[in-house]
């Protein structure tokens, strides 16, 4: 038989399939601990902890089995699973990084992910040079002496903006720096970060993993040796994923391929209607050709990503009028689910940011992001469209 494509792994990977009861799906392994049959076992774990069980902090078969989808989706050796995507990428830092160290943070990352580097990573001697975007793959080639690891985003939040990962991943190689990627809105789906070259890649799994809203969770995927660093900061500071969530998130990524296509297809029709429509000042979508990314990511991604944001003409008023208006699109923060959401970045991720920093970052206050959901395409399309009469 052929290597299994992505959708067959989605289905079938990483399942435990040596279970006394030949149950298709694997279990939910509520546990917390785990017996020992005599003291040579017990004695034999605290020597050799690999591929035993002792503890659900440090290892559980549902969370393994999420791990290993995870590492089959992302073509890497290895990967784990934490109680939320702001645990994976906290974990991740501590795993590679040291005090004098300095870390290349894209100036374009999630909001919680700045502050954890500026305000509490910063505390522990850690340097953060913050980086442009669109300087990502120069920075490694001129970085201090110490730097130790770049962390970035692609697509990012809210504008969409697709890095060029391949080129990123090399010029971090070349200074030894090692390439952390947060590929939480590209999903396996849409980008192969492992492939070009990155060292680890990061999830929020709260987003398109788990896909329905109803768990947090985070993931880490990469080489061996990178994820056992990881695994062993799990180990001490916590963090782990519940088996319960664990479980569905299992169950999600089994149709996270049928889910990222379709919403790839929706977010790109509902983007072309909204670019037609006389209220509505520009949409940032990576598949249309008015991206300023277009070509990098026809050239990198399989689809635009279920993710897309628009400026409504008349500012900040108007997009509120029209959010108010949403019948069937939520307001909501967060992405990925199987409900559409939206969110006006100016009041929600970005309302710390001033005038300045929002037209840096190539944000007006008129803008509003949409996650679709899978629902009808007409119907996303048309909830926006009755709203955008009321802007
Ligand atoms: N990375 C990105 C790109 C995100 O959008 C988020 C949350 O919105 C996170 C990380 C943090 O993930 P979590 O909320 O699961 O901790």
């Amino acid at each position: 038989m052929n290597e299994p494509k992505l959708g067959t792994l989605a289905v079938h990977a990483g399942e435990d399939e040596t279970l006394a009861v030949p149950s298709v799906t694997t279990p939910v392994y509520q546990t917390t601990t785990y017996r020992f049959p005599d003291a040579a076992a017990a004695a034999a774990y605290l020597d050799r902890p690999e591929g035993k069980w002792l503890y659900s902090r440090l290892e559980n078969p549902t969370v393994v089995a999420a791990e290993r989808k995870v590492a089959a989706l992302e073509g890497a050796e290895a990967a784990a699973c934490f109680g939320s995507g702001m645990a994976a990428i906290t974990a991740t830092l501590l795993a590679v990084l040291r005090a004098g160290d300095a870390l290349l943070l894209s100036d374009t990352v999630y909001g919680e992910t700045t502050r954890l580097c500026g305000s509490i990573l910063s505390r522990f001697g850690v340097q953060v040079v913050s980086v442009p975007l669109s300087r990502l793959a120069e920075a490694p080639a001129g970085a201090p002496a110490n730097a130790r690891a770049l962390l970035f985003e692609t697509p990012t939040n809210p504008t969409l903006r697709v890095v060029d990962v391949p080129a990123v991943a090399a010029a971090c190689r070349r200074r030894g720096i090692a390439s952390l990627l947060d590929a939480t809105f590209a999903t396996p789906v849409n980008l192969r970060p492992v492939a070009h070259g990155v060292d680890l890649v990061v999830h929020s799994a709260t987003k398109f993993l788990n896909g329905h809203c109803d768990h947090l969770a985070g993931a880490v995927a990469g080489s061996r040796a990178l994820v056992d660093a990881v695994v062993a900061v799990r180990r001490s500071t916590g963090g782990n994923l519940d088996p319960a969530a664990a479980y569905d998130l299992l169950r999600g990524m089994k149709t996270l391929e049928v889910r990222v296509l379709r919403q790839n297809e929706t977010a790109l029709h509902v983007a072309r209607v909204l670019e037609r429509h006389p209220k509505v000042a520009r949409v940032l979508y990576p598949f249309l050709p008015s991206h300023p990314d277009h070509a990098t990511a026809r050239r990198l991604l399989r689809g635009g990503g279920g993710v897309l944001s628009f400026s409504v003409k008349g500012g900040y008023e108007a997009v509120a009028r029209m959010h108010d208006a949403m019948r069937l699109v939520a307001r909501a923060s967060s992405l990925g689910g199987v409900e559409s959401l939206a969110s006006i970045p100016a009041i929600s991720s970005h309302r710390q940011a001033t005038d300045a920093e929002l037209a840096a970052q190539g944000i007006d206050r008129g803008l509003i992001r949409i996650s679709v959901g899978l629902e009808d395409p007409d119907d996303i399309a048309g909830d926006l469209v009755q709203a955008l009469e009321r802007a």
